[in-house]
């Protein structure tokens, strides 16, 4: 029996599970045939949009410590369309979201801040580095580590100097904005945080990028500051983490991040009580200057696979989150991917919520 069968048989195992169509069991079989992988082992999420399976990649030699590797499949079945006609773009724009996860971990791990390292990408179907034990026991997300009461205080603020320090050079360096930065799209692993779930990150200069930003803010301020931490003021860390001057890497010797990172939050720790007052009214005031939405709302799924069909699914831009229901309007699909390009007048929109 050879190596492949025996490969096969597990991948047919997993996949199984979770029911993947023949193309995907292919792709795992090819990446398995490849030495990508070895094994493909159950499922580690099933997500909406995609599942993601913990793999192996033994080696001959016996002694040698099998490498944890995590295989991130894209749903091809996720997009209803109206007609059946549409099943081929589909697959195209899965396959787009894949390119965006690959290319953006790329420039993340080249910068240096915790990622999963980019390996192999075909179709819809991407091998990545595994975040987790040696025994192939995956790091939790953020948002279910759970640390002793003494430590917890402590433990929070570093996270949370650590993840602005990532969130500055992910604007400055890579150019990008997550676009779903939460305790949801964090490891924690080896006392650091890495950064997953890529695919919906946008261009630093994406006509949305900032209301993106703001989001991530505001998602990462809720959560350290429901964990005790005396959290900037949204908007200066908004500036902190898109204004030119300063650090914008972690080359430095001397610290230079962490540095300018704590003297922002020693302001705000000196701040009295009245000056706390007014820099939240101020972070309500920041937060009304965009509309949230989730991630169902992302994808304008009609409009994008127009676009593939129309050959111009180059520039897509995932992540669009207020452009879903505005660009109903909008004529043709040229004008759409022109706007995708050009369009700034839709940079910040008041909610109109409040009373
Ligand atoms: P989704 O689009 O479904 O949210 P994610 O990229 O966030 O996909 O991955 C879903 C889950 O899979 C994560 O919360 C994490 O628990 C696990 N996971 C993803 N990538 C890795 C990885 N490289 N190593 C270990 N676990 C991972
Ligand atoms: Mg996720």
């Amino acid at each position: 029996q050879g190596k492949g069968d025996r490969g096969g048989d597990r991948a047919d195992r997993a996949t199984s599970e979770q029911v993947l169509d023949p193309r995907t069991r292919m792709l795992l079989l090819q990446m398995i045939n490849r030495g990508i992988v070895s094994e493909i082992h159950g499922c580690l999420s099933t997500g909406k949009e995609a599942n993601v399976y913990h793999a192996m990649s033994v080696s001959e030699d016996e002694d040698a410590a099998p490498i944890h590797r995590a295989v991130k499949v894209y749903k091809t079945s996720i997009l209803v369309f109206k007609d059946r006609d549409n099943k081929s773009n589909n697959r195209a724009m899965v396959k787009l979201w894949a390119e965006k996860e690959m290319r953006n971990l790329r420039r993340i791990y080249a910068t240096g801040i915790p990622c999963p390292e980019p390996l192999y990408l075909r179709l819809h179907v991407l091998a990545m580095g595994f975040i987790g034990s040696s025994k192939g026991i995956p790091a939790p997300r953020l948002k279910d580590v759970e640390f002793s009461r003494e430590e917890a205080e402590e433990r929070y603020r570093s996270l949370y100097i650590e993840l602005l320090g990532y969130m500055r050079v992910m604007y400055q360096t890579c150019r990008l904005v997550h676009a779903d930065l939460s305790e949801y799209n964090m490891l924690y692993h080896k006392k650091r945080l890495y950064i997953i779930d890529v695919s919906q990150s946008v261009e630093h200069d994406h006509p949305r990028s900032l209301e993106f930003l703001r989001m991530d803010i505001k998602n990462v301020s809720d959560f350290f500051k429901r964990k005790g931490v005396d959290t900037l003021p949204e908007r200066a860390l908004f500036q902190f983490i898109v204004s030119p001057e300063g650090p914008s890497d972690f080359t430095s010797e001397n610290n230079e991040m962490t540095e300018t990172i704590e003297k922002l939050l020693s302001a705000r720790e000196e701040g009295d009580a009245e000056q706390h007052e007014s820099e939240d009214v101020d972070t309500a005031v920041f937060r009304q200057q965009y509309i949230p939405q989730n991630l169902e709302q992302v994808y304008d799924v009609e409009r994008d696979a127009e676009k593939v069909r129309d050959g111009m699914g180059g520039d897509l831009v995932y992540g669009d989150l207020l452009a879903a229901g505005k660009s109903k309007s909008k004529s043709t699909p040229a004008d759409e991917a022109a706007d995708s390009e050009s369009d700034v007048s839709g940079g910040v929109s008041v909610s109109g919520s409040d009373d």
